[in-house]
């Protein structure tokens, strides 16, 4: 492999790319047009598209694509060549500052929630000049946010950039309280990302996979991960091969791929990015997402990004670890050194506290999917109730400021803002909780609910507005204060006192907890069907549409996708397993069965007691008669679904109904994988898919 630095951002027009390759002054107002955020002038464009162009094309590109991110999740891109005839038989190639500014994908098929009638099919992309243009399999990439004709979003970056926007604005008006101005602060995330692998023949094996991503039947094997001795085991060799591959892949397109680990599940394992704008971050997980999926095949192996492929392992998840920075480089959520420093730090973080405790509903909604509700609570992963973890340092200190009393640390202080300084903390007395669902870790935030295939947009979308939010109105309370100090001691005193019940350090995994944050009031939303219908409430559509993140009807329209796209994952679940139990399942138990009161009826012949086949016998025609009734039973199930006419009834019906019937479908057909002889069942199974690579 050549030099990391020799190949690193080679396929990404970024900024020094930019600056060699266009004429100064273009350079300068693109610039300037990027800073404030507005759509480019025509004749700057068509100089910029062609610079592009000609880059790419040295880079052997031959097409390029608006690539965007529509409500379904991941990305889409439609790619059209560069060549245009000139008339005698040959083609240039070309590409116009139009072509790099807007694209009109014909977007019908695209979720839209109802905000574009399929009359007016019609949706149109925008170039995001915030995020580099970059090549992808010979194609030049173009980020862009997607809306429809009527402007409002399709998409996941439009209400990214919106949400960025807004908490720009506000933790701005804040710092120059503390009489600081810069050009915009923004939020800066690392989304370390968990994946599976497995052996790819094994995988077109298995319908579940294909399918849904996920295994819906399988016994638990002998081994689990239970001797704890995959976490940061050994890589073995394909994995590491996959692994080299994925690096330089993303290096070259500028992702600081940075660490890369086995897991605690057998097969499966982690990849760090180091963090940078939210912006950039989503887009990159994006990419590394692909490229997991599509690299794996080189190796002969598939990357599970679903958040449970397998039962009794630990699933997938994402760490979305977020924090705030100017735009020199100053990191908000840093405590720093001095006791000014302290102070504010201490107001953004109270910023925070409010926000988790008041809008726990929206937290748990962004992270909301059919197939992170198998982690959840699932002793694997944070519970569905939202909570945050400050570590017992920091507990003591907002602890003292809010009683005013003592602060009891390396030496009695009473912590008075803007006046004493406040321990470091280690980072390792911030990050040895790792239940917590949201954790201070010293120097930023780690939201760790999120599913391991989810975009991060959503969550961060979430937290931007909600802290913008809380810094709106400590802006407006501190700015109308005389004295500053005592004003910012009042506010953080009577924010923490207030938010407190949202803080818990100890074990986010036990059932004590459970029922303590029960009486704490908070949420405990534990499904996605529970969750969702929430997104709408008033206060939802109050919060988004002062901040102008999102209007009313495109809150709607997102709720009623979201509980469709949930519905639609359980269908195709519920399908998949109907077919694998009806066409593999109970054919091949009943030829196991065969086999046995074949031997049996032999054996009698023979004068010989056929003790141990017709006790067999019994229990397959036992449990061949229950899988049977419990294939009925989801069949019938779905069935149901037809009747109901609206979304969200429909969601809590899968949710109630054809979840329980698919779980009862499951538990026979895994015991008679355990009784079953091997050469008669259809599958791979668990102790081969987990353990062969
Ligand atoms: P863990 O201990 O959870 O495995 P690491 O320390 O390896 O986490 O990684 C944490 C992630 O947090 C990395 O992606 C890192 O770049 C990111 N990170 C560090 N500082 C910040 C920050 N200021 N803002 C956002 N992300 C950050
Ligand atoms: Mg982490």
């Amino acid at each position: 492999m050549a030099k990391i630095s020799e190949v690193f951002g080679t396929m990404v027009f970024n900024d020094n790319i930019m600056q060699e390759k266009l004429p100064h002054d273009t350079y300068k107002k693109l610039k300037k047009s990027m800073a404030e955020n507005k759509t480019l002038d025509r004749s700057i464009a068509d100089v910029v598209a062609n610079a592009m162009k000609d880059w790419a094309i040295e880079k052997g590109a031959t097409h390029y694509t608006h690539w965007f991110q529509p409500l379904t999740g991941i990305t889409a891109e439609k790619h059209d060549s560069f060549i245009t005839p000139t008339g005698d038989g040959k083609v240039i190639m070309e590409f116009s500052g139009k072509e790099l500014i807007k694209g009109e994908p014909d977007a019908s098929s695209f979720p839209s929630g109802g905000l574009r009638a399929t009359f007016e099919a019609r949706g149109y992309t925008a170039w995001d000049p915030t995020s580099y243009a970059f090549i992808k399999d010979g194609t030049l990439c173009i980020p862009t946010a997607f809306c429809s004709y009527g402007g409002e979003a399709l998409d996941k970056k439009t209400p990214l950039l919106r949400s960025m926007e807004a908490i720009d604005k506000q933790a701005r008006r804040i710092l120059k309280l503390f009489g600081k101005e810069t050009a915009q602060v923004m939020t800066t995330v690392g989304a370390e990302q968990e994946y599976f692998l497995v052996d790819q023949e094994l995988y077109y094996r298995r319908k579940d996979l294909i399918f849904t991503g996920r295994t819906l039947f399988g016994a638990k094997p002998p081994k689990g991960q239970e001797m704890e001795d995959h976490y940061f085991g050994v890589i073995k060799p394909r994995v590491s091969a996959f692994m080299k591959e994925l690096d330089e892949e993303l290096w070259k397109l500028g992702i600081l791929a940075k660490t890369k680990h086995n897991e605690a599940a057998p097969a499966q394992h982690e990849l760090a990015p180091i963090f940078t704008s939210t912006n950039l971050a989503t887009d990159q997980n994006q990419l590394t997402m692909e490229f997991m999926k599509t690299l794996a095949g080189h190796h002969d192996l598939v990357c599970l990004l679903h958040e449970k492929p397998f039962a009794g392992v630990n699933g997938s998840g994402k760490h979305n670890n977020w924090a705030l920075s100017t735009a020199e480089g100053e990191n908000l959520m840093d405590p720093g050194k001095t006791p000014y420093e302290n102070a504010q730090f201490l107001l953004f973080l109270s910023a925070v506290i409010k926000a988790v405790n008041e809008h726990q509903d929206l937290l748990r909604i962004s992270i909301a999917s059919a197939g992170n509700d198998h982690r959840l609570g699932a002793n694997e992963a944070p519970p569905a109730i939202v909570s945050m973890f400050l570590g017992e340092e920091l507990t003591e200190i907002m602890e003292a400021i809010a009683n005013d009393t003592d602060y009891d640390g390396p030496e009695k202080v009473k912590m008075e803002l803007g006046v004493h300084i406040m321990p470091q903390f280690s980072k390792d007395s911030t990050d040895r909780n790792r239940t917590s669902p949201f954790a201070f870790t010293g120097n930023k935030f780690e939201f760790r609910m999120l599913g391991s295939s989810q975009s991060i947009a959503d969550p961060n979308v979430v937290l931007n507005t909600i802290v913008a939010d809380v810094l709106s109105d400590f802006a407006s309370e501190l700015e109308q204060a005389e004295d500053f100090t005592s004003a910012l001691n009042t506010l953080i005193r009577r924010v923490y006192k207030e938010n407190k019940q949202i803080i818990f350090n100890g074990n986010n995994y036990s059932d004590e907890w459970v029922e303590e944050a029960e009486r704490r009031g908070l949420l405990n939303l534990l499904t996605t069907a529970d969750a969702i219908p929430r997104f709408e409430s008033q206060k939802n559509i109050d919060l988004f549409t002062k901040h102008g993140v999102f209007s009313e009807s495109e809150i709607i329209s997102r709720t009623e996708i979201l509980l469709d796209h949930y519905c639609k994952v359980l269908n195709i679940e519920a399908l998949t397993m109907l077919e694998m139990a009806r066409q593999d399942i109970l054919p091949a138990a009943m030829s196991f069965s065969r086999e046995v009161t074949e031997t049996a009826l032999c054996k009698k012949q023979l004068g010989i007691t056929p003790k141990m086949e017709e006790g067999l016998a019994t229990t397959l025609s036992k449990l061949l008669n229950s899988l049977q009734e419990k294939i009925d039973g989801l069949e019938k199930a779905i069935l149901c679904t037809k009747e109901i006419g609206d979304v969200k009834s429909g969601a809590q019906y899968y949710k109630n109904e054809v979840c329980t019937a698919m779980e009862d479908l499951r538990t026979t057909a895994d015991e008679l994988e355990v009784i079953c002889g091997k050469a008669y069942w259809p599958y791979p199974t668990y102790s081969e898919l987990l353990f062969s690579v």
